[in-house]
């Protein structure tokens, strides 16, 4: 039988750098060839081949629901009958912006884009125009999109200037972004000490699910939010992951922590583009038209995105739905904790709500440097011999899994019991 995924991956690279439209896609830090999707339904995708998986990746985190969940389907297709865009104020947009007001604790106001980076650029923006100030925070292994400003590595030491991580992005704009390290509150204090009333803003994802997945020290986030408070500094969780994943109100509501402002994605289109970014209304207001901060967007709030958006936030507010889609994930984690173990594997993983980590190492990280210790060789061996066995993880060490409402009990047990084989096979 021909390969598919290896004709099309192939004739791909011809006419799209790499191959992909989005790097992680391209399997580089696994090896082999990515595999190419025609149809997905629940928890299962079926590939070029015909070959069925299980789904751990749903997307990156919107498809909570599921793949081509029927609700979700007919109000696409209604919605679509009536024009796909108006560049004009709907209806929808305000059901969207009340739901989200209503849902998550910072938000008294809320504009809508159509993604992630869209949202936390924006949202460092009038940050900027609020306080009339430059510098912005930012943390070692967090993402936040690829904005040129967030594209920015520490320098030799934390309070010197901020390097570009991406060619193309100009050191001068550089330089006004700080990387300091994930749950470390000596080096929080210290930057706060030297510069607090010259920064416009902290961002930073309050549990982080773009370093594998790695939960915050709560006395970290508390100080995080008491030295903003004190300096005036805007404190922004990027909730474009963990809002409506890990809970309905997202990490602030699980912590009790409340920022400035928030930015969301991923849940909140169901799996259509939209993105989010909102907070406190004397902020929000700044932007235009009312205020000086410019920001626009031709398809924000796009009437069949918002629709698959609120669809998918309705959904997800029935009972129990936090409480079914935790257990699930957990059992998942616990299972295949067990199955290393029994294979005397070096491994630990840990859930939190629909989400999960994986890790080559004897305990859960909780910083960078400890995520970067976890044995990558293992976990791509361990990742082609799930792969084979019909089971799709996320395609590198350090990215967080996700479960949706529609994995079954029997899924979770199929792929614990992969899993058996998959350590195993670490042994040979
Ligand atoms: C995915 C993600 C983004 C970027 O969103 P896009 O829609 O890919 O632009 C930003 N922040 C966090 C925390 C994310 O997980």
């Amino acid at each position: 039988m021909t390969d598919k995924n290896k004709n099309l991956f192939e004739l791909s690279q011809k006419f799209i750098p790499g191959g992909v439209n989005s790097p992680v896609r391209a399997f580089s830090s696994v090896g082999g060839t990515p595999i190419f999707f025609k149809k997905g339904l629940g928890s299962r995708l079926w590939d070029e081949n015909n070959k069925e998986y299980i789904d751990y990746i749903n997307s990156w985190g919107p498809m909570i629901l599921g793949h081509a969940h029927p609700e979700v389907i007919e109000v696409v297709k209604e919605i679509a009958k009536n024009s796909l865009s108006f560049g004009a104020p709907t209806s929808k947009e305000l059901d969207m912006a009340e739901m989200l007001v209503r849902l998550v604790p910072s938000m008294e106001q809320v504009r809508l884009v159509s993604s992630g980076t869209e949202a936390t650029m924006s949202a460092i923006r009038v940050a900027r125009g609020f306080t009339s100030r430059d510098r912005i925070v930012k943390f070692e292994g967090c993402y936040h999109g690829h904005a040129d400003a967030l594209l920015v590595k520490a320098g030799s030491g934390a309070l010197t200037f901020g390097q570009p991580s991406s060619a193309g992005v100009p050191a001068d704009v550089a330089k006004h972004t700080h990387t300091l390290p994930f749950n470390d509150t000596e080096a929080l204090e210290k930057c706060f000490t030297e510069m607090g009333n010259e920064i416009a803003c902290v961002i930073i994802e309050p549990i982080v699910g773009n370093m594998n997945l790695i939960l915050p020290d709560i006395k970290f986030l508390k100080k995080l939010r008491q030295l903003c408070t004190q300096h005036s500094t805007i404190l922004i969780f990027d909730e474009v992951m963990t809002g409506f994943r890990v809970a309905l109100g997202g990490a602030q509501e699980l912590y009790g922590v409340t920022p400035d402002m928030t930015t969301l994605g991923k849940v909140i289109g169901g799996g259509l583009p939209v993105g989010a970014f909102g907070g406190k209304k004397e902020i929000m207001q700044k932007l235009a038209p009312l205020g000086p901060v410019y920001q626009a967007g031709t398809l924000s709030g796009n009437p069949v995105a918002v629709a698959a958006g609120l669809k998918t936030l309705e959904l997800i507010q029935k009972p129990n739905f936090y409480q079914q889609l935790s257990l699930t994930t957990k059992n998942l984690v616990d299972g295949m904790t067990e199955a290393a173990s029994k294979n005397g594997i070096k491994f630990s993983a840990r859930s939190v709500g629909g989400m999960f980590g994986l890790y080559f190492r004897e305990s859960p990280p909780n910083s960078f440097d400890e995520i970067m210790e976890s044995d990558r060789a293992k976990f791509n061996k361990f990742f082609h011999s799930m792969l084979k066995q019909g089971i799709y993880f996320g395609p590198s060490a350090f990215e967080a899994g996700f479960v949706s409402a529609a994995h079954t009990e029997k899924d979770i047990n199929e792929t614990i019991k992969a899993s058996h084989k998959a350590f195993e096979s670490l042994n040979d």
